[in-house]
């Protein structure tokens, strides 16, 4: 009998159960054979066994695959050219020369006129500087600032003590060549894992490109792992992904 066509095995594979359930050509069309169609001499193409539908349900998969239409996570994203990066480097170039890096606020007074901000060197430590202004635009986050000897009165401080800050852990891993794309095929995009590392992202850029690559070998929030992640000293954060 003449191949039908994928629209025809589609349509006359009928209702979604039998589309998702069952081993045959209709399912491998979309999750692939256990022996790839080819041609000429070769075998026939073997069909791949789905897996049971149970077992999809409880690998939870769907939580990830929705994360994209999350209300907050609206499905127009879009990426600066060169990475994140190049916002604060915007920033850099249009007042870089009014930046002071590795400047560690250790207090923040104020009066009826001034404002003035106590500093130390993060690198080198040091004797503490003070820098004083007529305002303070402060965006160091609630969880330091409660930290910080702070002149504010006490709705202030109770409204800084009061917001709790979401768990959350990204982690670069850089290999020495692009494995994933010339093993397995990937390019871009993102594994969904149940694992604690939750997901890995591959770079969109520099596709089949020689030597190094950097791979998101974990991203991880709002859950048990995300704690455990961010509990850890880098380095054991590192060898916790790897693993
Ligand atoms: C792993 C992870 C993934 C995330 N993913 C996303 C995402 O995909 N999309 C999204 O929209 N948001 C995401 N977020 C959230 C987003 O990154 C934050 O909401 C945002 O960066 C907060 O900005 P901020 O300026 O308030 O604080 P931060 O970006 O944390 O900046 C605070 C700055 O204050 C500095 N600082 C701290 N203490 C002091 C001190 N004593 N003196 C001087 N400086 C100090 C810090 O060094 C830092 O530079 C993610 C967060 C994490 C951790």
């Amino acid at each position: 009998m003449p191949d039908p066509g994928l629209f025809g095995r589609l349509h006359r594979g009928g209702g979604r159960t039998r589309f998702c359930g069952r081993e045959g050509p209709l399912s491998s069309d979309r999750r692939g054979y256990e022996r790839d169609p080819g041609g000429g001499l070769m075998d026939e193409a073997v069909p791949s066994e789905p897996l049971p539908f149970a077992e999809i349900l409880r690998s939870r998969v769907w939580l990830r695959l929705v994360l994209g239409q999350i209300y907050e996570f609206q499905s127009t994203i879009f990426q600066p050219v060169g990475g994140m990066d190049m916002i604060a480097r915007a920033f850099v170039r249009e007042i870089g020369s009014l930046i002071r890096y590795n400047a560690k606020v250790t207090a923040i007074k104020q009066d009826d006129k001034h404002v003035t901000v106590t500093y130390v060197d993060a690198r080198t430590g040091g004797a503490p500087m003070t820098a004083a202004a007529d305002w303070c635009l402060c965006t160091i986050p609630l969880s330091v600032l409660d930290q910080i000897d702070l002149d504010v009165g006490a709705p202030m401080m109770n409204a800084i003590n009061a917001v709790p800050y979401g768990a959350a852990a990204k982690i670069g891993l850089q290999f020495k060549r692009r494995f994933w794309e010339q093993d397995e095929r990937i390019y871009g995009g993102i594994t969904y894992t149940d694992l604690p590392i939750w997901q890995i992202g591959y770079p969109n850029t520099n596709y089949g490109g020689p030597g190094k690559g950097v791979l998101l070998g974990a991203y991880v929030f709002d859950s048990p792992y995300a704690y455990e992640f961010t509990a850890l000293p880098p380095e054991d954060r590192l060898k916790k992904a790897i693993e």
